[in-house]
C-alpha cells in the first residue's frame, strides 16, 4: 500500500498537505515536484507531517529530537533551513520519512568554508510506530485502527531558541530549556529572558517572547508542491532545449539565445561563451519562477536523476558525494533548494556577509536504510551561479522582514 494513504488521513484538514504528501513522496516517474513557499494556513504540527522552511524543526520522532547541529566554522548552533516530508514505499521503515537541512545563518562562515555550514539528517518511522496511527482513510472503519492510541511519554525538553534537544536549563528559574550555553545567552539578551526570568508572564508577554525568539530563526513557510507542468509550456521548453543542442557549439547556441527572457525582464546576452547549464536552468525555472525547491527522487532501482545544475562549473565529483556511512549504499540526488528560497527566509540580501547560493543539492542514501530512531547524516552540495551567467531576477515578497 502506498504511504500516501495514511498521510491523506492524517492531513485531511488541509488540501495543501494532501497535495504535498502525495506528490512529494510518491511520484512514480521522474517528474519533478516543484515546491513553493507559502504562509501556513494553520499552525504546522507533527501529525500533519509538514514540509516547510524556517521556524523550529518539527520532529518526526517526537520522543527523540536531534541533539546537535553546530556550524563547524563558528561552532554556534545552526538554524533549520528546510524540512521535507518524503515518505517512501521501500523499505517498510521509510513509510514516514523526513529530511532536515540545517544551515548557519552567518554568511561569513559560508565564505570561509560552506561545507562546514550545513547539516542534513534523515529520520524515518515504520507505519506501525508508537506515535502515529497506522490507519488510512480506506480502512478507518477498522476496529484495530479505532482502538489505536498513541504512546504516552514525557515530551523531550527542546531548546526554546532552536528546537533541538534542550538538556540545559536556565540556572535561575529552571523553567526554560536550551541546547547550549550559546542559546541560553541569546535568549537572555536578544529574546528578553533577562526581563522575564522568574516572572509570571501575561499572555501578551508570552506572544512578545515568542515573536522575539522567532526572529532569531529563518522565517517559517510551508512548502507546498505541484508537479512540474508537462503541458504546452513544457513542450515549448523542450523544443528550445533541443534547438540549442542541435546548433552544436557554444557560438551558435549563444546566437540562438541572444535574448534570454528571465521573469519580466529581457537580458541581452553578449557573451559568446554561454554557460550551457545555466541556460538550461534558466529555461526551466523561468516557466515557474516562484519555485523554491525541486524534488526529483531517484526511483528505487531506476537510473539516477540528474539535478538541474545552475552552472557548468562547480559540480560535485564522485568523492564529494560519499556512500552512506550507515549502510554503504550509494547516495543519490533527492532535491535541490533554489536561490529563490533566500527571498523567504527573512535574511538580508544586501549585507556583505549575506547568505547566497545558486542551488543546494541534497543527496541521500538510495536504500533509505533504517535509522533506528537515530538521525542519519546525508550530504549537501552547493553550487553558485557562475560569474558569466546572468542571475535570475530575485523577487522580494512583502513577507520579507525589513528589520533583519
Ligand atoms: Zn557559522
Ligand atoms: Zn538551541
Ligand atoms: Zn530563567
Ligand atoms: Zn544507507
Amino acid at each position: 500500500m502506498p504511504p500516501a494513504d495514511v498521510i491523506d488521513d492524517a492531513a485531511s484538514d488541509s488540501d495543501v498537505s494532501e497535495l504535498n504528501s502525495n506528490d512529494i513522496g510518491a511520484s512514480s516517474d521522474a517528474v519533478t515536484q516543484l515546491g513553493y513557499a507559502e504562509d501556513p494556513e494553520t499552525p504546522l504540527t507533527a501529525d500533519s507531517f509538514p514540509s516547510k522552511s524556517g521556524g523550529l524543526p518539527i520532529w518526526l520522532n517526537p520522543e527523540n529530537p536531534l541533539d546537535q547541529a553546530n556550524c563547524q566554522v563558528c561552532e554556534k548552533p545552526m538554524n533549520l533551513l528546510v524540512q521535507l516530508y518524503t515518505p517512501e514505499d521501500y523499505p517498510e521503515e521509510a513509510y514516514h520519512r523526513t529530511v532536515y537541512v540545517f544551515c548557519c545563518k552567518d554568511g561569513a562562515c559560508h565564505k570561509k568554508n560552506w561545507r562546514k555550514c550545513f547539516k542534513v539528517v534523515r529520520s524515518q518511522l515504520a507505519r506501525n510506530n508508537p506515535y502515529y496511527s497506522p490507519s488510512s482513510e480506506s480502512d478507518s472503519e477498522d476496529e484495530e485502527a479505532e482502538s489505536w492510541q498513541p504512546k504516552k511519554f514525557d515530551p523531550s525538553h527542546l531548546c526554546v531558541v532552536c528546537g533541538l534537544a534542550g538538556p540545559k536549563t536556565c540556572g535561575k528559574c529552571h523553567q526554560e530549556f536550551y541546547c547550549s550555553r550559546e542559546h541560553q545567552l541569546v535568549d537572555w539578551n536578544l529574546a528578553g529572558h533577562k526581563q522575564f526570568c522568574c516572572q509570571t508572564v501575561s499572555a501578551a508577554q508570552a506572544i512578545e517572547i515568542k515573536d522575539k525568539r522567532s526572529k532569531l530563526l529563518f522565517t517559517e513557510k510551508e512548502i507546498v508542491s505541484e508537479p512540474e507542468g508537462l503541458g504546452a509550456d513544457g513542450e515549448e521548453e523542450q523544443a528550445q532545449l533541443e534547438f540549442s543542442k542541435e546548433q552544436n557549439g557554444p557560438t551558435a547556441a549563444a546566437a540562438s539565445t541572444a535574448l534570454v527572457p528571465a521573469g519580466d525582464e529581457i537580458y541581452e546576452n553578449t557573451e559568446v561563451d554561454v554557460d550551457q547549464a545555466f541556460l538550461k536552468f534558466q529555461l526551466k525555472v523561468q516557466l515557474y519562477p516562484e519555485q523554491v525547491l525541486r524534488y526529483t527522487r531517484t526511483e528505487y532501482g531506476s537510473e539516477d536523476v540528474e539535478p538541474l545544475w545552475v552552472s557548468d562549473k562547480g559540480k560535485p565529483d564522485a568523492a564529494d558525494i560519499p556512500a552512506c556511512h550507515a549502510c554503504g549504499a550509494e547516495r543519490t540526488f533527492e532535491f535541490q533548494i533554489l536561490s529563490t528560497l533566500l527571498n523567504y527566509l527573512g535574511v538580508s540580501h544586501v549585507a556583505t556577509d549575506s547568505l547566497d547560493w545558486g542551488s543546494l543539492f541534497v543527496y541521500t542514501c538510495k536504500d533509505n536504510c533504517p535509522t533506528q530512531s537515530k538521525y542519519l547524516e546525508e550530504v549537501l552540495w552547493k553550487q553558485d551561479f557562475s560569474d558569466e551567467g546572468v542571475q535570475l531576477p530575485t523577487r522580494r515578497p512583502d513577507a520579507v522582514r525589513a528589520d533583519q
